[in-house]
């Protein structure tokens, strides 16, 4: 085998369960109140970020230093929180500067109960209702709104409408977020017909990364973290 090969051998999987366990070893909670959550969170199970999601999230926001944060997909507040606690750690800024989205009516209560409770409510504004209709609703009672960093964690079937509507409210050097887009690595087993239940995400988020990566007006990654999060920067014309 000559070295080239040897290289791709050994360099082409890397995000097999040793791996993930490994680099996830590595994981810290923002605050033990925040890994108590997440502790929770995992054994419920609620589909809060994964732990090696949140640990690159951690160093992309120290990098990117957003002052505000838009997410669809709340669940039980889990991310908003530790966008709030992030920014609050960085930049002591804890007013209303993170909204977050959910559609589902039970969650957004159990959302807005577990924020109240730990005390994240003076920086986290929440909302019910779906992602894109929100958004548009924000603008028309708000008028001018913007974000610096959008993460969308809602649902795979729509992620092209919320990549649409979240451009109308990104500043001017924001970014965009969008985590699952390899949904379990399903979108790589190219030639295979997924099981019907994963079938409708699994085609929607191959036909969005396609898209992403294909629309002259983004630059963007995908990367092979958690279960998948691809980074989208609008091109500045
Ligand atoms: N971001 C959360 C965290 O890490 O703590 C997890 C979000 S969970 C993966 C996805 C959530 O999106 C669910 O609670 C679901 O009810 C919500 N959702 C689904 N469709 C939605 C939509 N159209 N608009 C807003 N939220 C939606």
């Amino acid at each position: 085998m000559s070295d080239i090969n040897v290289m791709r051998h050994v360099t082409k999987d890397i995000t097999n369960e040793a791996v993930t366990d490994y680099l996830t070893n590595f994981y810290k909670p923002l605050t033990p109140e925040l890994g108590e959550l997440r502790t929770a969170c995992e054994a419920e199970p609620v589909p809060i970020i994964l732990r090696e999601t949140e640990d690159f999230l951690n160093t992309f926001m120290e990098v990117t230093r957003p002052g505000s944060v838009l997410e669809i997909g709340t669940a039980v507040g889990y991310s908003a929180m530790f966008f709030a606690e992030k920014i609050y750690q960085m930049l002591e800024i804890a007013d209303k500067n993170v909204f977050t989205i959910e559609k589902d009516e039970e969650m957004y209560e159990r959302a807005c109960f577990e924020i109240k409770n730990r005390g994240y409510d003076q920086s986290i504004r929440s909302f019910l209702g779906d992602g894109e209709e929100c958004i548009d609703k924000m603008i028309d009672d708000m008028g001018e709104v913007r974000f610096d960093m959008i993460f969308i964690d809602a649902a795979k079937s729509h992620y092209k409408r919320f990549l649409e509507t979240s451009l109308k409210v990104l500043s001017e050097d924001g970014v965009i977020i969008c985590d699952d887009t390899l949904f379990q690595g399903r979108l790589a087993l190219e030639g295979e017909i997924p099981p019907r239940k994963h079938r409708t995400n699994t085609l929607a988020l191959r036909e969005f990364n396609e898209f992403v990566k294909t629309d002259p007006r983004f630059s963007s990654t995908h990367l092979a973290v958690g279960n998948g999060l691809t980074i989208i920067k609008p091109i500045k014309g």
